[in-house]
């Protein structure tokens, strides 16, 4: 990895629920955050070749008032603490209720284009993983080559159409370090 001060870099963004964790439908407590049990090493992986994480996470429970913002953060801690020693370097989220959702709620690249801004991303060598259709056409829509994991609600979204699905994210971590192979330089 040589990410030289002034250059951009890549980065894996990341849906939590269903790809890092266990899905629990509106996870509102910490005791509730379950991180699947390859993910910490995974993480590490992609972080050794040069990639930030980012968790990119639609946060409806918010704006449907099932939680609070002060609920929702503290399972972020908890997400947090449980992936050590990988170490998050963003972490975005959209508490929008989908029916008045803004460009922040995926589909949408509201959060991308934040932590692109926020991190100086290269979203042309960057990817995301997650679960559901609207995590692929999220980051379809941003320019990002997507993966799809069968975990959470992967294995029921047949609608979707990412550049690979994986049955967990351990595979999509491998499928992205072998890509990372095949780039031009040879580094993330
Ligand atoms: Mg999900």
């Amino acid at each position: 990895m040589m990410n030289r001060p002034n250059e951009s870099v890549p980065a894996v963004f990341l849906d939590r629920d269903g790809t890092l964790m266990r899905e629990v439908n509106y996870c509102a407590h910490p005791r509730q955050v379950e991180i699947f049990q390859d993910v910490p090493e995974a993480l590490q992986k992609l972080k050794q070749a040069g990639y930030k994480l980012i968790v990119i996470s639609n946060q409806a429970g918010i704006g449907r008032g099932y939680f609070s913002e002060a609920q929702y953060r503290l399972v972020e801690a908890e997400v947090e603490r449980a992936v050590r020693p990988a170490t998050l370097d963003g972490v975005y989220f959209c508490p929008d209720h989908p029916e008045r959702a803004t460009a922040r709620r995926k589909p949408g690249i509201g959060m991308i284009l934040e932590a692109q801004r926020d991190h100086r991303i290269d979203l042309a060598r960057s990817f995301l993983i997650g679960d559901k259709a609207i995590d692929i056409d999220c980051g379809r829509n941003a320019g990002v080559r997507t993966i799809l994991v069968k975990t959470g609600y992967g294995a029921q979204e047949l609608q979707a159409a990412p550049d690979w699905i994986a049955e967990d994210f351990a595979e999509a971590a491998e499928i992205i370090l072998k890509q990372t192979q095949l780039e031009p330089d040879g580094t993330a």
